[in-house]
């Protein structure tokens, strides 16, 4: 080994089931995660990052290109992601870092590791089509002079139906979250 050789970073192995981690978050959508650097642009754009989470995309996605994945189930902060994309427009190895948040959130579906609001959110949508409703809407609506139903799937039970059929289509049915019929 001359010393060169000796200045370079000891190569990190993965095993096959750290190899299967990257497999399947490239299945889940984020097809380009190993294309990394870890250069740090998409944290510097990252609202979550700017909040203060200690988790965000460049985190999550080092960590997941390690094949580490048990570890991060129980972390909200993929649910924080606000969808602003930022990151992949500024990221200059197109890793589409939100993809990866997005793969990992479809991930963290299907083990079932999802803050509790979001389960009731999902529910929420198939029964009325709206991820936030209470029973106590219409009421509320009625008291100040409005439709008891704003003209959303609530005033159309076509629209609902049509929602709840998408919804079927995912794997919401399969993990057991929405009714399948
Ligand atoms: S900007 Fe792109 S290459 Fe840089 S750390 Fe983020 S995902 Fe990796
Ligand atoms: S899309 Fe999500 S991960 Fe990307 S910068 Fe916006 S909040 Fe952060």
């Amino acid at each position: 080994m001359n010393n060169l050789d000796s200045d370079l970073p000891t190569p990190v192995i993965l095993t096959e089931l750290e190899k299967g981690v990257i497999e399947e978050i490239k299945e889940h959508g984020g097809e380009n995660i190993d294309r990394c650097i870890q250069c740090g642009k998409c944290a510097g754009s990252c609202p979550v990052a700017l909040a203060g989470f200690l988790w965000f995309n460049k985190r999550f996605i080092h960590a997941l290109t390690l094949g580490i994945k048990e570890e991060i189930l129980d972390i909200p902060s993929p649910w924080a992601c606000v969808s602003c994309n930022k990151c992949t427009e500024i990221c200059p190895r197109d890793v589409k870092p939100f993809e990866v948040v997005f793969a990992l959130r479809r991930v963290l579906v299907e083990e079932l590791a999802m803050p509790t609001l979001t389960m009731e959110g999902l529910r929420t949508l198939y029964e009325y089509g709206h991820a936030v409703y209470q029973t106590t809407y219409p009421e509320t609506r009625k008291k100040v002079g409005l439709p008891e139903k704003p003209p959303t799937t609530l005033a159309y039970p076509e629209a609902l139906e049509e929602l709840r059929a998408l919804l079927r289509e995912t794997k919401l049915g399969e993990i057991g979250l929405i009714p399948m019929e």
